[in-house]
């Protein structure tokens, strides 16, 4: 899929703007402070209806304006779709074909994109809660009902975290009404770890294949999905996660109703990366975590086109100068031709003599785009 063009309007730092993408590589050039960012993230807020770099949509309207806009154009085999997005202190209002969309799922996957930063790198040494947020970010996308999903078992969730508070705070003593909340969470989370299980053989699979050429066939990458229930990762069918989260959250709710909270289930769970058999986030250099990072960034591409049938829109935010020279080609190869790319940098140091496609260059500068002649 490609995006072919883009309006935006009181987004952050841009006024007004409107860009049109004929060429696959679309690179955007500027000092610090400029608007590169702010660009890419318009386009990821378009695909997702958040930004990647903060929950406050406030911070996304110019200071000047009470609400901002974004509209662009997808191209797709099945035909062209124009997607609109409304941000104010109302909240947000999403169009497909100029028509309102009340609901999220209905929304997100019209626009797949795969955004990578700097900070991507870090998904292996970083937080559980990084990881579990890519998980849900990359899934959400190619299964629109995993989102649905998701928001469920976090509505439930915070139901049934207050209410064993309530209970310990003895405002409460009705057991059966946390019995229901109970079968809801294992019924919502169930989906939830059953459709992860499945994305996540899927992202290894893909992975591997990259990691595997990037480090020379000299290593492969396992990734385990590291459950705080007991699970049976080979042979799983959906009612059997389901009864399991059930049984393990029953036979724990003498220490859930002592500590007031719930410490089982998919919030709380992780992935483990393995190169050759050995736990990278512990073990790995350097060198081995960025490239894990980067396979697993990449493998995503491969895994929309199987599932969705289309190349996701590729956004590179600056990301070219955290990698060394091996990593440069071996991004470059992946995407050139085949995945519309947008990509920010301060200087074209790092590209020159390595693009085999003619890019088109974009200056950024204070709020304003201007296309190389
Ligand atoms: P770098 O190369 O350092 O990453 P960049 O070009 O990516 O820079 P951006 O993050 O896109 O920079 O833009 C940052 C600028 O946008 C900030 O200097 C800030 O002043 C401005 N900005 C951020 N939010 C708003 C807003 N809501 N309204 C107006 N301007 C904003
Ligand atoms: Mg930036």
């Amino acid at each position: 899929m490609r995006l072919n063009e883009i309006e935006v309007q009181h987004y952050r730092n841009y006024d007004g703007l409107t860009l049109d993408f004929p060429k696959t590589l679309n690179i955007f050039l500027g000092e610090n402070a400029q608007g590169k960012t702010n660009l890419l993230e318009s386009i990821y807020v378009l695909a997702m209806t958040r930004s990647h770099r903060t929950s406050n949509e406030k911070e996304l309207v110019h200071w000047d304006s009470d609400s901002a806009r974004i509209s662009g154009v997808i191209e797709k085999k099945t035909g062209t779709v124009p997607l609109e997005i409304i941000i104010s202190n109302k909240g947000r209002k999403t169009k497909v074909n100029h028509i309102e969309q009340k609901r999220l799922s209905s929304y997100i996957g019209q626009l797949n994109v795969i955004l990578f930063a700097p900070e991507d790198l870090s998904l292996v040494k970083g937080s559980p809660q990084l990881r579990r947020k890519f998980i849900d970010m990359e899934l959400g996308q190619v299964n629109p009902i995993y989102l649905y999903d998701l928001v469920q078992y976090q509505s439930v969730l915070k139901q049934r975290n207050q209410y064993l508070k309530q209970l310990a705070e003895k405002k409460q003593s009705d057991l059966v009404y946390l019995d229901i909340l109970t079968e809801q969470l294992a019924e919502f989370g169930g989906k939830v770890l059953f459709a992860r299980l499945e994305f996540i053989k899927k992202l290894e699979h893909w992975a591997n294949l990259l990691h595997k050429k990037i480090s020379h066939e000299k290593e492969e990458l396992a990734i385990d999905y590291f459950s705080s229930i007991p699970l049976d990762k080979e042979n799983f069918s959906l009612e059997e996660i389901q009864k399991q989260l059930l049984q393990s959250l029953l036979d724990s709710r003498k220490r859930e109703l002592f500590k007031a909270n719930t410490f089982l289930g998919p919030h709380r769970d992780d992935l483990i990366f393995n190169v050759n058999g050995q736990n990278v986030q512990t073990y790995g250099s350097q060198g081995q975590q960025r490239t894990t990072a980067l396979s697993v960034k990449l493998a995503e591409i491969d895994l929309m086109y199987s599932e969705t049938g289309e190349y996701p829109v590729l956004l590179l935010d600056d990301v070219m100068s955290e990698l060394d020279n091996e990593r440069q080609l071996h991004l470059l190869e992946t995407i050139e031709g085949k995945v519309q790319t947008f990509l920010t940098t301060t200087s074209l140091d790092h590209l020159n003599n390595k693009l085999t496609v003619e890019p088109d260059i974009f200056y950024v500068h204070q709020g304003e785009i201007e296309r190389e002649a």
